[in-house]
């Protein structure tokens, strides 16, 4: 899928940084051109990609702190400066757009949303969100916001992969000191997803397609991906348990946003060599895939790639029934609740009644 990326925020640009350099390490091709977009100078300095600094009058590059709603104010009236930088980037051959975006902070948070609404307006192409989630350790306002501004990318976006900061999380490592090493992880998992169709080496039939990803994020809602990989034999006939486990593994403990594993549509593309990928084994992947997400819709392919291992790439599609997210919202609503409990503001922003209807 050629696609363009738009990171919003501290982790937006960081992310997007990590996709476009996975991305050009790999020869893919897929990610087309980059943009990041930040209220903060300093966070726009280090990074190698055109970039627009926003809401200067507003804050004067000095970023907005953790307040999502100065964050949507500051892109709403900016967004023509994003849209003008972004306008040559998006040429016939670009299939998609992502706005990338941490959901927690403020910057992301609040101005994703606006910059999805805005983009949805002029382009045909599909425009997809790409939100971390905040750890469950990082504090109540990085919930209160990232479910506050999960709501608003669902309703936006033609659908929204999210990337959860505990899935990556060793024991004991904090979040903060591992982002490079978390970035990398999400990268490599949303890069392949990107680079999935765009496989040109042995194609076949059986190799999957971009319209295989769009569709499978056609009903929109949350979506995942998963990955997990192992060393194959030159036989394929040897490789079939390791198709059936990397798929097992990818789903059970690679997700992006663990657990989240009831699903309304599935895509399983395995990577690695045509030459030792089982059929058998990606057949039996497949229907192990349909019974565990309980979808009736499960898409597959080979995606291939020079390598003497296999991998499972997995995209799920409307996890939102999954308990995952329930978990997450619950926190959301649990940070909001502690916080009228603090202020008992009656204009607090912050009103329980945004987070009952969120999905
Ligand atoms: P913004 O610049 O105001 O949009 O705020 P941030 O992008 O810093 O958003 C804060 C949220 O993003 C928190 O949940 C952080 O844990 C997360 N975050 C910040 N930087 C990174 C990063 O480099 N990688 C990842 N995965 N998460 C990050």
């Amino acid at each position: 899928m050629k696609a363009v990326l738009v990171g919003v925020g501290q982790a937006g640009g960081k992310l997007t940084t990590a996709l476009a350099e996975f991305d050009a390490d790999m020869g893919f091709g897929a990610v087309t051109d980059a943009l990041a977009v930040n209220t903060a100078a300093a966070d726009l300095d280090p990074l190698p990609l055109e970039t627009v600094l926003v809401g200067q009058s507003r804050v004067n590059g000095h970023g907005v702190g953790g307040d999502n709603e100065l964050g949507a104010e500051v892109m709403r009236e900016d967004s023509v400066e994003v849209l003008d930088a972004l306008a040559p980037k998006l040429t016939a051959e670009v299939e998609a757009v992502f706005v990338v975006a941490g959901l927690g902070g403020g910057t992301g948070s609040g101005g994703a949303p606006v910059l999805l609404n805005e983009l949805q307006q002029v382009y045909d192409v599909p425009v997809y969100a790409l939100g971390v989630l905040p750890g469950r350790n990082e504090g109540a306002l990085y919930q209160v916001n990232a479910g506050r501004s999960l709501k608003t990318v669902v309703r936006e976006a033609d659908a929204a992969i999210l990337l959860d900061n505990d899935a990556w999380r060793s024991a004991g490592e904090s979040v903060e000191s591992g982002y490079a090493a978390v970035n990398e992880a999400m990268a490599k998992r949303v890069g392949l997803v990107l680079a999935a169709g765009e496989a040109v080496e042995g194609v076949g039939e059986s190799v999957v397609d971009t319209s295989e990803v769009i569709n499978t994020l056609r009903g929109g809602g949350i979506a995942a991906v998963g990955f997990a990989s192992a060393p194959a034999a030159e036989d394929p006939g040897e490789n079939i348990n390791v198709v059936t486990s990397t798929t097992r593994k990818a789903v059970t403990s690679g997700m992006s946003l663990p657990n989240a594993t009831t699903a309304d549509a599935a895509l399983l593309a395995v990577a690695g060599d045509p030459d030792r990928i089982p059929r058998k084994g990606a057949e039996k992947a497949r229907s192990w895939l349909q019974e565990k997400t309980g979808s009736m819709q499960v898409r597959g392919g080979d995606f291939p790639l020079d390598s003497d291992r296999l991998a499972s790439l997995v995209l799920l599609g409307g996890v939102e029934r999954s308990d995952r997210v329930e978990a997450f919202l619950e926190r959301a609503r649990q940070a909001v609740r502690d916080e009228a409990e603090e202020k008992p503001d009656p204009a607090s922003a912050f009103d329980n009644d945004q987070l009952e209807d969120l999905l």
